[in-house]
């Protein structure tokens, strides 16, 4: 280590908390939770806590690139020189014969900006095609496309620092004391002081952070939109709306108030299964609230319904006027350390950087302009699913994968396999051999890891992190910032002279100049000396932007808010049937994080959940015969996995929750639970429709 003690940013989710990293020589790094942090002040949960296991422990690490000639000969041992000019020949060649669109690249919410930056720039500048996306896709593009439906723009309008602040939180669709436990922590700690401060969580499964509430609504899964709107129409009847917000700020009110009154609460409640009451009460709380804050996460986005599920939401924060002001604010919670700073440099199929627009013709020539290049492709990227729809077509025929690990994570899981095994040739670009896509690499590119290279992240609250480089990284190792640059260099594109990352940093900086997510005075000097800022920092002095919003003008050409009208309030996933009677939600649980690559090799983190169980109501699980522990067999129409039972009233009749960080173990797949999941995603947003699957369980 450089020097024996440096600050960064923790690398699991997108609350950010601050680290402290030390130096002990006789087991390598130790770390521990930064007291002058903003964002965690010294606290870390059970991931953050031992990260220091991760990093010290190098035996699953790709230690040097490795290539095959074909598949049916295996890996061997290749210099960088060897596997780059390979790449950049198979690259090339297929570009050649088939056109761009016949090569894809699939990256992470993990990435840094510097390397998210640089590899949509390689890609949509100079591949010339805009097949690239992101596993942010399976995260945070419901709650992208609602932010731009309703403010103008990707815009979280509010700070950790308004927890604080706040007197009543709606927590939908997460489960922040497992998947963000320091932010829930703050609110724990707000009420302990304030006891009359009110959580409301809105959840099929009483989870930790329902157990923590006042009132918790056990919801079906799907009928997210339903019950909103039902809160909606009694905010309305009780006289709770913010009149002069609503009339001098939004558009499209007087639709929304006839859409949400035109149902009957009886309805709602039968749909949602909700009391009328429990709405009421609800409703009231909200009403009632001097700070209102929302947040949610995957339980909205990853729907088939996801961005009408996020504008709902929304309107009630616009109902309520609750925007804009201390302690008041809709806020999704981001599940990857940098999937903001991914969404800020274009880091998906439909982005451009500084959050311009891939389908319009001026951003479009604005963002080559500024590349040098003549033009950026107006076709429209593949996303995450469709890259490897594609690639089992046979219609893309290459994919280079960095960061992620598809083979656990994407929907439908069998499919996924068939499509890399189908693909000419699949590049890995990974920190570890655990990885399950790693097997599939024709070529495998060993990355350094978190601590091992420097560059920025953004957490969810819009904080810009400097993440400095710690430690060498083991064997031949490069920086994604190296191995892309290198890889430029092989193809010969201009525009790639940069000396070191942060010239990368800077050229993002610059292109951010007069746009809202302006960070063009925002250096790496001041983020080393002063820390972590909130964009916008739009000049040298600027202290950064907490809030958004304050003066009421919103991103929208009229700067109103605009209530959204959903174009499908009942869920479109298919319904369950007597094939396939329950509904199947999936999601994280407390020590693990995404497909186990790191937490999963850190014994400590193991005992708490060591193998995934599948949650199933009592009623439900005495109907099929079916005990505590019983191992037992879930299928769906895409595949089956299975695993024990665990019977907990804690989960609604009908619904069966499984965890979603399993992988392939040898040659047995059952503990998978993708090999369930459906294929439908969100027709805007893309995002796969992960907390709705209809199975079957039967005893094994
Ligand atoms: Fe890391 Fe998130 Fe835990 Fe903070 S809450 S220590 S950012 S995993």
């Amino acid at each position: 280590m450089q020097n024996t003690e440096i600050k960064t940013t923790c690398s699991y989710c997108g609350v950010g908390c601050g680290i402290i990293v030390k130096n002990d020589s006789k087991n390598g790094v130790t770390v521990a939770g930064d007291k002058d942090h903003p964002v965690n002040k010294g606290m870390l949960c059970s991931k953050g806590m031992n990260l220091h296991y991760v990093v010290n422990d190098t035996s699953d690490r790709i230690l040097y690139p490795e290539m095959r000639w074909s598949k049916s000969h295996p890996k061997e041992r290749v210099s960088w020189d060897n596997a780059l000019d390979r790449a950049a020949a198979v690259f090339s060649s297929i570009i050649k014969k088939h056109g761009p669109d016949s090569v894809g690249f699939y990256i992470s919410g993990q990435c840094l900006t510097e390397e998210y930056y640089l590899v949509n720039k390689l890609v949509k500048g100079f591949l010339k095609t805009n097949n690239i996306d992101t596993n942010s896709r399976l995260c945070m593009s419901s709650a992208v496309a609602g932010y731009k439906k309703t403010f103008g723009e990707d815009s979280v309008p509010i700070a950790y620092a308004d927890i604080e602040l706040a007197d009543t939180f709606l927590i939908t669709g997460a489960n922040p004391a497992f998947c963000h436990p320091i932010l829930f922590r703050r609110i724990e700690q707000h009420k302990e002081k304030n006891p009359k401060t009110k959580i409301i969580v809105i959840d099929p499964r009483r989870t930790d952070s329902a157990m923590a509430a006042d009132l918790h609504l056990q919801i079906l899964p799907g009928t997210d939109i339903v019950l909103y709107h039902a809160i909606g129409k009694r905010l309305i009847e009780k006289g709770y709306v913010d009149s002069d917000f609503v009339k001098n700020h939004t558009e499209n009110y007087q639709l929304y108030k006839e859409m949400v009154c035109n149902s009957s609460f009886e309805k709602a409640s039968k749909l949602c299964g909700v009391s009328v009451s429990d709405i009421h009460l609800a409703a009231e709380i909200i009403g009632k609230a001097k700070g209102f804050i929302s947040m949610w996460a995957m339980g909205l986005n990853q729907s088939a319904i996801g961005v009408d599920k996020n504008t709902a939401l929304l309107n009630l924060s616009l109902v309520t006027g609750q925007i804009g002001k201390p302690g008041s604010g809709p806020f999704s919670l981001t599940g990857q350390p940098n999937a903001m700073g991914g969404r800020e440099v274009g880091g998906m199929a439909n982005l451009l950087a500084v959050h311009k627009e891939l389908n319009n013709p001026q951003h479009r020539k604005e963002v080559a302009d500024f590349w040098g290049v003549e033009s950026i492709s107006e076709k429209p990227g593949l996303t995450a699913t469709e890259m490897f729809d594609a690639l089992e077509s046979g219609k893309m025929k290459a994919i280079w994968i960095i960061c992620t690990n598809p083979l656990v994570s994407l929907p439908d899981a069998r499919r996924v396999e068939k499509a890399l095994a189908n693909a000419k040739f699949v590049v890995v670009q990974d920190i570890s051999h655990n990885a399950d896509t790693a097997k599939f690499a024709d070529l495998l590119l060993p990355a350094a890891g978190w601590l091992e290279k420097e560059g920025t992240m953004t957490n969810s609250e819009r904080r810009i992190s400097y993440l400095p480089k710690g430690i060498n990284a083991p064997g031949e190792a490069l920086s994604d910032v190296e191995i892309l640059l290198n890889f430029a260099k092989k193809m010969k594109f201009s525009g790639f002279n940069f000396n070191n990352t942060e010239a990368v940093y800077k050229e993002y900086c610059l292109m951010t100049k007069g746009t809202n997510i302006d960070v063009s005075y925002l250096n790496y000097s001041r983020l080393k000396n002063e820390g972590t800022f909130q964009w916008p920092v739009p000049d040298y002095g600027h202290p950064g932007t907490p809030r958004l919003f304050a003066d009421k003008k919103f991103f929208t050409p009229s700067q109103k808010a605009i209530f959204n009208i959903p174009t499908s309030i009942e869920n479109t996933s298919a319904l369950p049937s007597v094939q396939y009677p329950f509904i199947l939600t999936t999601g994280r649980i407390r020590d693990q994080w995404h497909t186990m690559t790191k937490t999963g090799k850190v014994s400590r983190l193991m005992t708490h959940t060591p193998s995934p169980v599948l949650e199933i109501n009592p009623i439900d699980a005495y109907k099929s015969e079916i005990k505590n522990g019983d191992i037992v067999v879930i299928s769906s129409k895409n595949g089956e996995v299975r695993v024990k039972a665990k019977v907990t009233d804690t989960i609604k009749e009908g619904v069966l929750f499984l965890p979603m960080h399993w992988g392939k173990q040898l040659d047995n797949d059952l503990n998978r639970t993708n090999n369930l999941t459906n294929t439908i995603v969100d027709p805007i947003s893309k995002e796969p429709d992960f907390k709705y699957t209809t199975v079957s369980v039967t005893k094994y």
